[in-house]
């Protein structure tokens, strides 16, 4: 796997997304612009697109390596993830080296 999808898989298994989705982002990003997720930074997959929507976000918190739940209506800063990595022991640490390096190289 190239590093930035191995970043990418990897960031979406910390946030708890089910692997289909994380499959399928890139694509559903550009087809799915108006749905109750947008703007959350999760993008459902067309099959979980049809999901209750509530059991998805269960879910979601239930497969969560991040320690900050998964709501619709807060955008975590980049930081607050940062130092949640660096203080999150559940976290296996070559998943912590992938993500902190990719995430400081968004700043
Ligand atoms: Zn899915």
């Amino acid at each position: 796997m190239e590093n930035l999808e191995k970043f990418k898989y990897i960031i979406g298994k910390y946030y708890g997304y089910p692997d289909c989705c994380i499959k399928s982002f890139d694509l559903n990003k550009k087809k799915l612009k108006h749905n109750a997720f947008f703007g959350s930074g999760f993008v459902p997959c067309s099959d979980c697109f049809s999901k209750d929507i509530s059991q998805l976000i269960c879910n979601i918190n239930l497969n969560r390596l991040c320690s900050i739940p998964f709501n619709l209506n807060s955008k975590i800063s980049i930081y607050s993830i940062i130092s949640d990595l660096e203080n999150n022991f559940h976290i296996p640490k070559e998943y912590k080296d992938i993500l902190i390096n990719g995430l400081k190289n968004q700043l």
